[in-house]
């Protein structure tokens, strides 16, 4: 890499985005011995409200990976998952009954990961991460083939000249935005406030995930490091407004609905709307996930929803997918560069396409209201919940994609080359 003024960096690969997706890329590919060049526009690693689920998917490839050794003692394993509707408990899953080398879902503060890949990627000396550098434009030949960014930074424009730029620059991807992808929006019915509140030790035991129903209302109740509890509940697509028109007792009250037993927690916390934060649920389609010199991976390729933590899982499973991808077409120029691209989006989409329907189905159980919706939703839990092999399959869905007993990531690494 030559850097001779501090402002032209040129590197055979620029992530923008030092999210899960863009780090875990990067580490993969210094390991391989690849110049990476990660552009990341926060100054540091701390995130609200974001990505501390971890499925049991990716606990198994950063076992592999040999990061989950460096995050000992930073993460809680989950044993249980229940759901329950109108006061009784629906649908519950012990973990430990699924026959996976690694079957408990972790919370894990992403802040800790992201230092831990970026920690793990610093011992590679073809690895580079510049924070505070935020990517406002592509460059392009005269062909149209994207070869780097300009990028701001405390330091003034930097520019990076890169053989493939990847965006991975999560759910609102400006490099997306940049590149001219065609990406499809599609908001779901609500969106989700978040707020944290300490952990109920005398109620709950914290190795439990909690959906809580209550007609077409529900809250997600998970338990996170260290000492809370992390609740998002829904509200009306836009509908934050109308809330706030009414104030803080509807909240409270709303909460009290789903959860009665945290109603003085709830009160004594949350005193101000700052005390909170709202998601815009939406998910993305993007039919193509690569342009001459350009591939988008993570969020930025295809945003989810909260259900069932599965952004982080995605987006781990797409660098470890993509890095040896590159690394074998890296050398050999432009076409085979374009072919490794194309193999991972087919590698990658039918995976991420089941987790986006399950998610959506499951978004359309929880929005069911009226007295004949919330029996059917009561009923059809029931059936799973009475079924070991149903309950299975409804979870491998989201946490078991991956794994099977015995089985190593290389061997996902060679099917996709396969
Ligand atoms: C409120 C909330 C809660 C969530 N909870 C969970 C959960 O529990 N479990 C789970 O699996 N998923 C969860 N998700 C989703 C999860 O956080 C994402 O799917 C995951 O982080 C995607 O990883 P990523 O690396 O693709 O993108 P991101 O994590 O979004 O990372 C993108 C990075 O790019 C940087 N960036 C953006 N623009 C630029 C630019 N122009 N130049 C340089 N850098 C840029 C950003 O600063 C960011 O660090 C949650 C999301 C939200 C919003």
């Amino acid at each position: 890499m030559d850097d001779e003024t501090g402002r032209e960096l040129r590197t055979q690969v620029c992530v923008v985005g030092g999210g899960p997706a863009g780090l875990t890329l990067a580490v993969e590919l210094a390991r391989r011995g690849v110049d990476v060049v990660v552009l990341e526009a926060s100054k540091h690693f701390n995130r609200s409200f974001r990505g501390e689920s971890v499925s049991p998917d990716s606990v198994w490839l950063l076992d592999e990976l040999g990061i989950l050794d460096r995050l000992d003692g930073a993460y809680v394993q989950m044993h249980r998952f229940e759901i329950e509707d109108s006061g009784h408990t629906v649908l519950h899953a012990d973990f430990d009954r699924f026959p996976y080398p690694h079957p408990f879902p972790v919370e894990l503060p992403q802040h800790i990961l992201l230092s831990t890949l970026a920690e793990a990627g610093a011992e590679h000396p073809s690895f580079t991460l510049i924070q505070g550098a935020t990517a406002t434009e592509l460059l392009r030949d005269g062909g149209g083939k994207v070869t780097g960014v300009r990028a701001r930074t405390p330091d003034g424009a930097t520019t990076v000249h890169a053989t493939l730029t990847v965006g991975a620059d999560g759910r609102f991807s400006k490099v997306r935005e940049m590149s001219g992808l065609e990406a499809r929006v599609m908001p779901l019915d609500r969106d989700v406030v978040w707020l944290k509140l300490p952990f109920p030790y005398d109620s709950w035991d914290d190795r439990t995930y909690r959906v809580r129903i209550r007609g077409d209302q529900h809250g997600l109740f998970i338990p996170t490091r260290p000492d809370s509890v992390r609740v998002g509940f829904n509200i009306p697509k836009g509908g934050l407004k109308e809330i706030r028109k009414h104030g803080l007792p509807l909240l409270h009250q709303r909460l009290d609905l789903l959860a009665p037993e945290l109603s003085d927690t709830v009160r004594k916390h949350i005193r101000g709307w700052s005390d909170t934060s709202m998601l815009d649920i939406f998910t993305t389609v993007v039919p193509r996930w690569s342009a001459p010199g350009l591939v988008l991976i993570g969020d930025a390729a295809h945003t989810l929803t909260p259900i069932l933590g599965q952004g982080v899982n995605h987006a781990i499973i797409d660098a470890v997918t993509l890095a040896p991808l590159l690394e074998d077409a890296l050398p050999e120029g432009p076409a085979a560069l374009s072919d490794a691209t194309d193999r991972f989006q087919r590698a990658r989409e039918a995976s991420v396409a089941r987790s986006r329907a399950l998610q959506l189905r499951q978004e359309r159980l929880f929005s069911l209201g009226g007295r004949l919706g919330g029996a059917w939703r009561r009923a059809l839990y029931r059936a799973v919940d009475h079924s070991e092999r149903l309950t299975h399959k409804v979870l491998a869905g989201a946490y078991f994609q991956l794994q099977k007993p015995g089985e190593r990531v290389a061997k996902v690494q060679q099917d996709v080359h396969g």
